[in-house]
């Protein structure tokens, strides 16, 4: 850097040293030509002197010229003055010439007849004046030597410093040789600075020359482009006029349409700001038409206590920070500082960059369905308390009412075997029977309950659905027989098959029949039963009372039967169809009913085969309905004479029960078949079990204030001896889940109460046997 300046600064003083002399020189050189102007002027002054004082002007001769003239002549002008020949003339102004210091004069001399012969000659000498030329001319020379020394050492410095690097500079460039011009600005301290002025002139040059040139082109080509363009927007000026005409007519008729909406529907910048919103927004909001255009959503329209929230949650969606939340539900603040639900369905809109913009955003005013949702929660709440206290209700109801069932049909059942009277015989069967029918009445309230609790297992097997359509018809022939009604069974030749759940298909129709024959009077009920495409249909005719037809939508729903109130004129609880229609649908069938009053009605329910890949041997082994059907009186009969080999060794029971009549029931039950002994309580028990090994226990649940039988089971279970003796859970809870409950806590069978003897003898023969 510094050397570059010093290079610099010297060729400066150079160039002003040069100046300077040039300067100095010029001034000299104007000093001796103004000596040779003033030599000049006193020449023509000398001669005028010497001519005017010639004695005559016009003759001058020779002749006239004698030497007193002359030295008159020569004091007056203060000179020397000789004549000489014409000769001598050239010589003497040689003389002369270069010596302005000397004032000279040549004045022709003729004779008489006018030709000149001589010439006259003065000579007048300055010697201030000579000594003034003699030093200019001195000063004059040796300026002359320095300015050409300064010129010298410039030119050299010069060469040094611009010629060479320029001729360096340029060969490069008349080379092409860029490396190299590319070395010599890397040598600086060779070249000094010009060549960096050259490098960035020429380099500028070549920029400017391309710049000029592509500038020439663009030019031109935005000359086209112009000429295009204006042509285009004129085009488009049209076309826009055209357009704008159009959208301004769209644009009422968006505002027309969003007017109308039933919703709210508001378009915000990206900082939150509404730049549109429709009339109902206004109007949800209590504001008045274009109130809320410009102003901020977020500030004027929730409370503060979520303002900044959902501010937030626009300004991150609109930077991109989360994902756009398209759905959600919030409070807004009215005008008229009420507080209002909204269900807001947001669309983030984007620009040309695909840079988020703004959020358009339609919103539903819900604040009354939250209310009546507030509502329904309560009262669903209250709903499902009142189902826990229903559930418990018939819970302890059903426990309760089952124990005392366990005496009425025990002992009724005893006292028709045992009793001789008719009239007391019959009297025993009609308690019989109406604990039958209370009990009947309880299973149908709970398999209702088990169905709307949507836990009713369907136990699905391959059926042959002429023997159960036949056995259920059987069934019911005494209780046709007692009205004096016939029952007819129509089934085709040929067996049908299907897979389905067997026992609920028998309550189905166990219910219609017995509907059936319940509701004739006269005449009698035809059962058919057919196949149409892979269904099959089983039809119960009747030509009973009818039904009338206002009455035949109700029929199905729960409890409710055509004639009810006090009035009424059958017995029922009014579920029987409502559980078939239930029962049928799980089977994925359907019932239907057609009825005229006092001609009779004919149900009918379709249910779907779904026989295809019944084989052979599923057939084979097809559940044996007259079997698993069979009544509970020949139940009896069955087992009372199987219990009843006095071959048989007698097999010893233990009985825990707290219930002293169903201890007495159970004990007529069981005595002439087994040892039976009992105990009341579950410590009770416990001791039994070392006096006597068991064959089998029968375990109450319920046992009052002590251990309970789940209790008592689990000690029996650690008891030696009795790890595997089979134990019967016995007992009135007899709910949903209740078998499944206590076969999971130790115990290996289930049987509820009320059970009837046949029944009990049945499982114990099962198991002992
Ligand atoms: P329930 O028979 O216990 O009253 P259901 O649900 O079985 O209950 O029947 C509801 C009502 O439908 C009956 O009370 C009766 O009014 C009417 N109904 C059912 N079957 C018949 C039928 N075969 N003939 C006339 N009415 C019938």
């Amino acid at each position: 850097m510094f050397h570059k300046i010093k290079n610099q600064l010297i060729i400066l003083i150079l160039f002003v040293l040069l100046a300077f002399a040039g300067t100095v020189i010029y001034l000299k050189l104007n000093e001796k030509n103004l000596i040779h102007s003033i030599s000049e002027e006193s020449n023509i002054a000398l001669r005028t002197l010497i001519i005017n004082n010639l004695p005559d002007n016009n003759n001058s001769s020779v002749d006239l010229l004698d030497d007193k003239v002359l030295e008159r002549i020569s004091k007056i002008t203060g000179s020397a003055i000789k004549i000489v020949s014409l000769e001598e003339q050239s010589s003497l102004i040689d003389y002369v010439s270069d010596k302005p210091y000397i004032s000279y004069a040549i004045v022709q001399l003729k004779n008489l007849t006018g030709t000149t012969q001589k010439i006259l000659f003065a000579q007048k000498e300055s010697t201030a004046i000579k000594q003034k030329y003699d030093s200019i001319k001195k000063e004059y020379s040796t300026l002359i030597v320095i300015f050409l020394l300064f010129t010298l050492t410039i030119t050299t410095t010069l060469f040094l410093q611009i010629v060479r690097p320029i001729s360096t500079v340029i060969a490069s460039f008349v080379s092409n040789k860029p490396e190299r011009l590319k070395k010599l600005m890397y040598t600086k301290s060779e070249y000094g600075v010009f060549a960096n002025f050259i490098k960035d002139f020429f380099d500028q040059k070549k920029n400017l020359e391309e710049e000029v040139k592509v500038r020439k082109i663009t030019q031109e080509e935005l000359e086209t482009l112009n000429d295009e363009l204006e042509k285009r927007v004129e085009d488009r000026t049209e076309e826009l006029a055209v357009t704008n005409l159009e959208l301004q007519k769209e644009r009422d008729q968006t505002k027309l349409y969003l007017d109308i909406a039933g919703t709210i529907i508001a378009l915000l910048d990206c900082d939150g700001y509404i730049q549109l919103i429709n009339k109902k927004g206004d109007e949800v909001l209590g504001y008045n038409s274009g109130e809320l255009n410009g102003k901020n959503w977020y500030d004027t329209c929730f409370s503060n206590n979520n303002k900044s929230k959902y501010k937030q949650q626009h300004l991150d969606v609109i930077r991109g920070k989360i994902p756009p939340v398209e759905f959600f539900i919030g409070e807004v603040i009215t005008k008229g500082k009420e507080i209002r639900s909204l269900i807001f369905h947001n669309t983030y809109i984007k620009d040309a960059n695909n840079i988020f913009s703004g959020v358009l955003f339609s919103a539903e005013d819900i604040t009354e369905l939250k209310l009546k949702e507030k509502e329904l929660i309560e009262a669903k709440e209250k709903a499902d308390e009142s189902n826990k206290l229903k559930s418990t209700f018939l819970a302890n109801m059903s426990h309760e009412l089952r124990t005392p069932m366990i005496g009425i049909l025990g002992y009724s059942d005893m006292l028709m075997a045992e009793i001789e009277n008719e009239n007391h015989k019959i009297m025993a069967k009609a308690i019989h029977d109406s604990g039958q029918r209370l009990i009947e009445t309880l299973n149908l309230i709970l398999d209702l309950s088990r169905l709307e609790a949507n836990k009713h297992n369907i136990d699905f097997k391959v059926v042959n659905l002429n023997e159960l359509v036949k056995n259920v018809t059987f069934h019911f022939e005494a209780a046709a027989g007692r009205k004096k009604l016939f029952l007819k069974l129509l089934i085709p030749s040929f067996d049908i098959i299907a897979r389905t759940d067997p026992r609920m298909l028998r309550d189905i129709m166990n219910n219609l029949v017995n509907n059936a024959i319940k509701f004739t009077n006269e005449g009698g009920v035809f059962i058919t039963l057919e196949v149409f495409h892979r269904n099959f249909i089983i039809k119960i005719k009747d030509t009973g009372i009818g039904i009338p037809k206002e009455s035949i939508d109700i029929i199905f729903d729960e409890f409710r039967q055509v004639s009810e109130g006090i009035g009424r004129g059958f017995q029922g609880t009014g579920l029987g169809l409502t559980i078939c229609k239930k029962y049928v649908a799980l089977l994925d069938g359907q019932i239907s009913v057609k009825s005229k009053v006092n001609q009779g009605s004919e149900f009918s329910i379709q249910i779907p085969l779904f026989n295809e890949e019944i084989s052979e041997d599923d057939i084979e082994n097809s559940e044996n309905i007259s079997e698993s059907l069979t009544t509970i009186s020949e139940n009896v009969q069955i087992n009372i004479s199987k219990g009843s080999n006095e071959q048989e060794i007698k097999k010893s029971i233990l009985v825990v029960e707290d219930d002293s009549t169903s201890r007495d029931v159970i004990n007529h039950f069981l005595k002439k078949v087994y040892y039976v002994s009992f105990a009341n309580d579950g410590e009770t028990a416990l001791d039994c079990l070392n006096d006597k090994q068991f064959d089998l226990i029968i375990m109450d649940i319920n046992l009052g204030s002590g251990i309970n039988g789940v209790e008592v089971t689990e000690k029996i279970r650690k008891t030696s001896g009795y790890r595997s003796t089979p134990i019967i859970a016995a007992t009135a809870f007899a709910m949903l889940g209740d078998r499944e409950k206590f076969l999971s806590k130790g115990f290996d069978h289930y049987i509820s109460k009320p059970y009837l003897k046949p029944q009990l003898l049945k499982l114990l023969s099962d198991i002992l046997n």
